[in-house]
């Protein structure tokens, strides 16, 4: 059996870094075991659903790398939900119920009052078929629910949070159809994994009571059910549930100069016992990804170790991967010159700027004989193999100044700047006519 798994969005809104951790892990299972990762738009609420929304949450997976091996949209399945509804409700696991939302509300307000969980008391299973048609001719249209069996626990072994059980008689029978006849997700959701031979469904832990009402609806339908793995959810870097988190996506991201691969990196092992590391390439993350590795606490996204991983993963980036976003002009070497003091792709551009001037440096009056001779130096030197070491190493000859006072003077003089990249590595960028300019000031 081939592991299929599917990452089901609503397009309801952009992702989040929520989202795409969730889509993340079920593309990296697919890849693992040489499976396949469907998106499937989950778009039953037709009045929230945005095709914008859609469109963003494609590029969003193609920038991140996460491309599907197919795709599946509900509002294009209705047809099969009519018939696989039609047999539950001919099976009796379906049921219509007349309450409105303020009768609901107040049989919820008085079990609460009296101290009892709000569980739906099924006074819709007592209407008779006479009841029914006098509602009905009173125009009353039903919502249908789903009748749990309350014979025995639901029961399954999530691949994260281990041994799982919940007792139905505590649940309510799930409304699955509205009375307009809109689904909502529980039903369709379990009909499309059916159909489309879905073998882990990996999603958030708030799906977990869903996941309970669902293995009832897999079974009712005659199917096997998936594998179930819920993650623990993520939480802000202060440790709490972040509202910040649901509005943080690949947008944000990207225009802080966050590459896909370290969210990729990050979120990979966000959560599980492994280290953090800056890898560029996803293929060692999939290599060793296993949910067995996740702990069952929340995972804790912090902005601030993105920013670093990031770094670190720019520090690796090959020219080829970055050439579309450099400045004009910017060829391999300057992109391996400058690429250790970048914390961002985008700042590379600063420092092209440093190497094809004009920059602004004011040098201190105390050194103005030492850079008369370095640009006297410089102008003698041999530019065609290493020429920092050149001037440097006749330079500290002919004044005797080492160390700081050596350095530093040049790298102002060259730069404008008291930091940045190795200068060994600069100054070629910078060659020859420009340093002499700039050391005669
Ligand atoms: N559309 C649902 C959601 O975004 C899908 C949940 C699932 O993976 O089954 O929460």
């Amino acid at each position: 059996m081939s592991v299929i798994t599917r990452f089901a969005p609503s397009p309801t809104g952009r992702l989040h870094v929520g989202n795409i951790r969730t889509a993340l892990h079920n593309w990296m299972w697919a890849r693992k075991t040489g499976g396949r990762f469907l998106l499937r738009i989950d778009d039953t609420d037709q009045a929230r659903s945005r095709e914008e929304h859609v469109a963003s949450i494609r590029a969003d997976l193609a920038w991140l790398g996460l491309v599907p091996d197919g795709e599946a949209r509900q509002s294009e399945r209705f047809d099969l939900y009519e018939r696989r509804f039609a047999e539950l409700v001919a099976s009796g696991r379906i049921y219509p119920a007349y309450e409105t939302q303020q009768e609901l509300d107040l049989k919820r307000k008085i079990l609460l009052g009296r101290g009892l969980p709000p569980v739906y008391d099924r006074a819709a299973l007592g209407l008779t078929e006479a009841d029914r048609a006098r509602l009905e001719a009173e125009g009353i249209r039903p919502h249908w629910r789903f009748k749990l069996d309350h014979g025995a626990p639901i029961e399954w072994h999530d691949l994260i949070r281990g041994p799982q059980r919940f007792d139905p008689a505590t649940m309510s029978d799930p409304v699955i159809r509205r009375a307009d006849g809109s689904w909502l997700y529980l039903l369709p959701s379990v009909i499309d994994d059916i159909d489309l031979a879905i073998t882990h469904v990996v999603r958030g832990e708030d799906h977990v009571s869903n996941t309970a009402a669902q293995l009832q609806m897999f079974a009712a339908l005659g199917a096997t059910p998936p594998a179930f793995a819920h993650e623990a959810l993520l939480t802000g870097a202060e440790g709490k549930l972040s509202k910040r988190l649901g509005s943080l996506g690949a947008d944000h991201f990207r225009e802080a100069g966050i590459e896909p691969q370290a969210l990729v990196a990050l979120l990979a092992r966000l959560g599980t016992s492994d280290p953090v590391e800056p890898l560029p390439d996803p293929a060692p993350l999939i290599e060793g990804f296993d949910f067995a590795r996740f702990g069952r606490a929340p995972a804790r996204f912090d902005e601030a170790e993105l920013a670093q991983l990031n770094a670190r993963i720019v520090h690796q980036l090959g020219h080829a991967d970055v050439a579309g976003r450099l400045p004009p002009g910017m060829d391999e070497a300057g992109w391996h010159a400058i690429r250790p003091n970048l914390a961002t792709v985008a700042e590379a551009a600063d420092w092209w700027a440093v190497v094809e001037g004009p920059i602004d440096s004011v040098p201190d009056p105390d050194d103005a004989d030492f850079l008369l001779t370095a640009a006297q130096t410089a102008a003698a030197i041999d530019w065609s193999t290493d020429p920092w070491h050149a001037l440097t190493g006749a330079l500290k000859e002919a004044t005797g100044r080492k160390g700081k006072a050596l350095f530093l003077p040049l790298r102002r003089a060259l730069t404008g700047r008291d930091h940045g990249p190795d200068m060994a590595a600069l100054l070629p960028l910078i060659g020859r006519d420009r340093a002499l300019l700039r050391l005669r000031g």
